[in-house]
């Protein structure tokens, strides 16, 4: 059984939703992120304001991760490591890494902790902001038994679904291979829409059948009509993260020799020259069947 104390770093989209529930759930909530903002809506949510990511190391027991990629991670493990925060002989703690991050990097760090009696979890998150924020989010966990039985409690606050999908990094392909199929559902949703209406039906009709038949997807029945038909294209995760998902799902695709030729092609689809998006754009931007963007162009071709 976890303690009460429990620490996150990283209060963005997904890691404020994430401390806000689990003060709820009545954990000791420890916190840090670099913007002073994020830790001002954290502060106000009841949590307790860290000065370094490497205190909330020294505060609790299971500590959660909502960083943007691996190599923020790796640099608050190194940051921990170096203030002795997971020394032999120290009260064993936990890190959950919510991150949608890298199954190597994940092993590295399970097999480096692991030594000094500690655990190291990838499980990372699927649901969105607004998943976090209810505490009603999918996560998909890599790492060892003994290790998921002590962050459990926190998972249970944290997620409606918790899959314990193998050892570590069996969460980070897991996640992978969702979003991937993510990524490709938003540009196969926007061609049948922009299909239905050049052939006389509107997009509401033609998603009205889709999410009633068979080629229907969370993307088709969650966030096409909450997103893209009303046009407000803030779901809170931005094409920068997207875009980074699709490049590690076709990294561990070269690594493991898996030919994936439509990924591929949707990667270069969701790419700047041909969708035209920032990185900091809404990911929901790449569905919008008004947008004149080359979308659907090949650019290489032009
Ligand atoms: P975000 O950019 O909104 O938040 C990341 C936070 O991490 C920021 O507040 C940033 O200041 C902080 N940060 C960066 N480096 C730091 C460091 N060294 N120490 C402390 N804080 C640091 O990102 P997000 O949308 O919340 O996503 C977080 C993770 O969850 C990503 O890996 C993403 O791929 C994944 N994810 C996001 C969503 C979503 O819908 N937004 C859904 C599922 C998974």
């Amino acid at each position: 059984m976890a303690g009460k104390s429990v620490g996150v770093i990283g209060l963005g989209a997904m890691g404020l939703g994430m401390a806000q529930v689990l003060v709820g759930a009545g954990f000791t909530v420890s916190v840090f992120d670099l913007s002073a903002e994020a830790m001002a809506k954290a502060l106000t949510a009841g949590a307790s304001p860290c000065e370094t990511a490497a205190a909330v190391f020294g505060q609790a027991e299971v500590i959660v991760l909502s960083l943007p990629a691996a190599k923020h991670v790796q640099t608050v493990l190194d940051q921990a490591i170096a203030a002795g925060h997971f020394a032999d002989g120290l009260a064993s703690k936990v890190v959950v890494d919510a991150s949608t991050s890298e199954a190597e990097v994940s092993r590295a760090l399970a097999a480096t902790l692991a030594q000094t009696g500690h655990g190291f979890l990838d499980a990372p998150v699927s649901g969105g902001p607004s998943g976090a924020a209810a505490g009603t989010l999918a996560v998909m966990v890599g790492g060892a038994e003994a290790d998921f039985n002590r962050a459990l409690p926190v998972l249970e606050a944290m997620a409606a679904k918790i899959l314990h999908v193998g050892p570590s990094g069996a969460g980070n392909v897991a996640k992978l291979v969702n979003n991937m199929l993510v990524a490709s559902h938003m540009i196969t949703t926007l061609e049948a829409v922009k299909l239905a209406q050049a052939a006389g039906v509107s997009a509401e009709d033609a998603l009205r059948v889709v999410n009633s038949a068979t080629g229907r997807s969370a993307i088709s029945e969650i966030h096409f009509p909450n997103w893209v038909l009303p046009r407000s294209f803030n779901s809170g995760f931005t094409t920068g993260l997207m875009r980074k998902d699709v490049r590690l799902a076709l990294e561990l695709a070269a690594a493991t020799g898996c030919d994936m030729p439509l990924s591929t092609r949707v990667a270069e689809l969701w790419a700047e020259p041909q969708s035209g998006l920032k990185d900091a754009d809404d990911f929901m931007l790449m569905g919008d069947p008004q947008a004149d963007r080359s979308t659907l162009k090949d650019v290489t071709n032009d």
